[in-house]
């Protein structure tokens, strides 16, 4: 007889997530996921919801692109199908300024590789049709880099990360996108950290074809439900006149679900693989909140959060080197430079969930995904301060309390 192993019922805690991501999940996308019933993936209420959802992703994205629809899974999910496009041998010039944009170059890599090339490197092929302009951390992609390096290479695509979380910067978009549309390359960009954080609307900016987000960060919607891509019609005129080697990951034929048939938009979708409905409901509500709050609302007050928590943490004497409005990626003070892992560990152990960077150099992260109000960012200075503390840092409490006091003077009594 074999022995069976059956574990105890897996607890999880509630954690303060004050990392890059994944956000704190919205307690009305919660109730949406566990209050949906069971229902087929071809029910009508399951298939209207995802036609509406793709509706207001529309306006999320400030889109009129009909491939506008959830990817189901992660970031990671929806930049696989933007990348699908990338065919063997294709020329594409990615700029690299953290962790993050250097996986989509790997992505891209093995995509565009021949045969030959991922063979002789799998797991890191280095194809000779990719070129990777690499921009020191902490740095970010700039017009001027965007611009050299499309004049020089004119590939067939450009690709780049909106807001790189690795290193908290964010790329500039406007410059990528004109640098596009002058040497007729079709831009991709990962914005997956941006999207339901910033302020823009993705037909603004012409020379990007393709575009891929996620659920975790901005919208506010973890339980695992739609990755947000959006594609032109040059995207996807290219897309059908090469193929490419994936169902699944296929947007033409993944958009079919959503009601998006020819091009068109249909009544309702078409079965391409099984979408659930706990998930359908979630993303619905996490879409039905973004709109709410409005884009421009929620834009302004991550900003004002993140200056808020920035001049706290610089009141101890730290540096922050990001500059994106939902992360604050940070060096310790003088004296404890080198212990960056063991005070982030330190705050982990007490569900205190920052973060480390993930490629060198060694920082601290610490985000504010969906912890927009001034009792939430007072307790994250507040145990960000003890732990700096614990390690035998000192720093002026005073100074730090001023700062708190000037940026939510009156905020905490009113919530
Ligand atoms: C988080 C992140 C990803 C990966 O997203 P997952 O949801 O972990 O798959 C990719 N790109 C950027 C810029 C990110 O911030």
């Amino acid at each position: 007889m074999t022995a069976t192993t059956i574990f105890p019922p897996l607890h999880i805690p509630a954690t303060i997530a004050a990392g890059p991501g994944p956000g704190n999940t919205d307690a009305r996308v919660l109730a949406a996921y566990a209050g949906a019933g069971i229902a087929d993936h071809m029910h009508a209420d399951v298939l209207r919801g995802m036609v509406e959802a793709k509706g207001m992703l529309r306006q999320v994205w400030g889109t009129k692109n009909v491939h506008t629809f959830g990817v189901a899974g992660t970031g990671w999910s929806g930049l696989d199908v933007m990348f699908s496009a990338v065919m063997p041998g294709d020329s594409v010039v990615v700029f690299n300024n953290g962790t993050f944009s250097g996986i989509d170059g790997l992505t891209v890599r093995m995509k565009a590789a021949t045969a030959e090339e991922l063979a002789a490197a799998p797991f890191d092929p280095k194809p000779a049709s990719v070129t990777v302009i690499d921009v020191p951390h902490g740095q970010s992609v700039t017009a001027e880099i965007a611009q050299a390096a499309l004049a020089r290479h004119k590939p067939k695509w450009a690709v780049m990360a909106h807001w790189e979380t690795g290193s908290g910067r964010i790329n500039d978009l406007r410059g990528f996108s004109d640098a596009c549309v002058r040497h007729g390359v079709m831009g991709l960009v990962d914005a997956v950290s941006s999207l339901g954080v910033a302020d823009f609307r993705i037909d603004e900016y012409p020379g990007v074809q393709g575009w891929a987000s996620c659920p975790q960060k901005g919208i506010c919607c973890l339980p695992l439900t739609y990755a947000p891509v959006s594609f032109t019609d040059r995207y996807i005129a290219e897309l059908r006149k090469t193929g490419t080697r994936t169902f699944v990951h296929n947007p033409v034929l993944e958009a079919r679900h959503w009601g998006i048939l020819d091009g068109k938009d249909v009544e309702k979708g078409t079965y391409h693989r099984t979408h659930s409905a706990y998930a359908v409901a979630a993303f619905h509500e996490a879409l039905r909140i973004t709109l709410q709050q409005g884009l421009a609302n929620r834009a302004r007050a991550y900003a004002r959060h993140e200056a808020a928590l920035r001049e706290a943490v610089e009141a101890m004497g730290c540096t922050v080197t990001s500059n994106m409005t939902s992360l604050v990626v940070l060096n310790l003070p003088g004296e404890l430079a080198g212990r960056e892992m063991e005070l982030v560990q330190n705050c982990r152990a007490q569900d205190f969930g920052i973060w480390p960077t993930l490629s060198a150099p060694v920082q601290v992260r610490i985000g504010i995904l969906n912890l927009l109000n001034a009792a939430a960012i007072t307790d994250i200075v507040t145990r960000f301060g003890q732990a700096i503390r614990d390690l035998g840092g000192a720093f002026d409490q005073t100074a730090v309390d001023a700062v708190l006091d000037r940026h939510f003077a009156g905020a905490l009594a009113a919530e």
